[in-house]
């Protein structure tokens, strides 16, 4: 079997980013793009969203798929060759590394690893189908807050986190009212944080509803409502509102590596050498959301699969491979 200059394994913002560079350096990449592995299909997160307004270069905003497409043509056009599979094991321990899919295996000097991050879910059946169809139910604020349809209307955030507090007071922007719904009467924030949750309740921009778990998501084409419940009561009611946002974290996709690289109490894949994308192993970098907890955009992603792409080839050629 021929040994690979690099391998990627994901095909989101970072591991597309990093097969255009990879190609361009004449690495000669070969992509595992992944099939259904973590929730996720070809082109990562920004597959389930709909219009992206925050990339630098589309002033009309574009949509999340389209863009995935435009990122991996781009990979294509310079000789990227993708495998669409999972990858099912990695072997980290000697050179050449391997990669394995279900069907395909490959050897190869380096690995990026782009494989990005879930959201978390409440896993509703109501909740599921109106965010797969744009019906108002979202987990990222930041990515779909600004949309026409929330704007000045009554909104809902799950959580009682940084991003909850992040998302809500982004949210108050555009919409009416945001109520940040959280299942303690203590927010997990920052203290920071939380002066600035309680200044926008002052304001009236937002109310907490505290105690409290969504159960049902209410509404055929779009939301319509909530249905929460107390759990200090076992209460529940109805809150209407036009948006639903979750911020009750992510998951890292690092189930492959755990055992193999440094990972964080959270799973995320450790950079310890600050300001690049190696990991623990030499010859292995990451990129994107699966070392990111903090910034989780697409363009950060794309900025770290760029430079991922970089360290590697640095790395190859002082290995004497170009
Ligand atoms: P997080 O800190 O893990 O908070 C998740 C929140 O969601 C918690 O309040 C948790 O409740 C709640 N939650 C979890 N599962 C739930 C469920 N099934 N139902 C209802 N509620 C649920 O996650 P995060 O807010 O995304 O923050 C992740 C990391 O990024 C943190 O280290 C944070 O500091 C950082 N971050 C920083 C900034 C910033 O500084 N600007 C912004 C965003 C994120 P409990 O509190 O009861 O566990």
């Amino acid at each position: 079997m021929s040994i690979e200059k690099v391998v990627i394994i994901g095909s989101g913002p970072a591991g597309l980013t990093a097969a255009i560079y990879a190609a361009r350096a004449n690495l000669n990449p070969l992509c595992f793009e992944g099939y259904s592995a973590g929730g996720l299909i070809p082109g990562g997160q920004l597959m389930f969203t709909t219009e992206v307004e925050n990339y630098p270069g589309f002033p009309e905003g574009v949509m999340g798929p389209a863009m995935m497409k435009a990122f991996r043509d781009q990979a294509e056009r310079f000789g990227t060759r993708f495998i669409r599979d999972d990858v099912s094991a990695v072997d980290f321990a000697r050179q050449p590394f391997t990669v394995k899919s279900h069907d395909e295996s490959a050897s190869a000097h380096a690995v990026i690893i782009a494989t990005g991050a879930r959201a978390n879910w409440l896993n509703l059946e109501n909740e599921q189908r109106l965010a797969k169809s744009g019906g108002g139910v979202s987990a990222c604020a930041v990515c779909d807050g600004a949309l026409p349809m929330y704007r000045n209307q009554e909104v809902v955030v799950v959580g009682g986190g940084d991003s909850a507090i992040e998302e809500g007071s982004y949210l108050t922007k555009f919409a009416k009212k945001v109520f940040l719904v959280h299942r303690r009467d203590e927010l997990r924030a920052s203290k920071a944080m939380q002066a600035r949750f309680f200044r926008l309740v002052e304001e009236g921009k937002m109310a907490p509803v505290w105690d409290s778990v969504v159960v049902d998501v209410l509404g055929d084409q779009t939301i319509t409502g909530v249905r929460l419940k107390n759990l200090k009561t076992g209460a529940e009611r109805d809150q209407a509102c036009k948006g639903l946002f979750l911020a009750i974290g992510h998951t890292p996709n690092t189930d492959l590596f755990r055992d193999i690289l440094a990972l964080d109490d959270k799973g995320y894949i450790k950079l310890p050498r600050p300001g690049s994308t190696y990991t623990s192993v030499a010859g292995v970098f990451a990129a994107g959301d699966v070392a990111d907890h903090t910034y989780r955009q697409a363009v950060t992603a794309a900025g770290t699969g760029c430079m991922a792409a970089l360290d590697a080839e640095r790395w190859l050629a002082a290995r004497g491979i170009e």
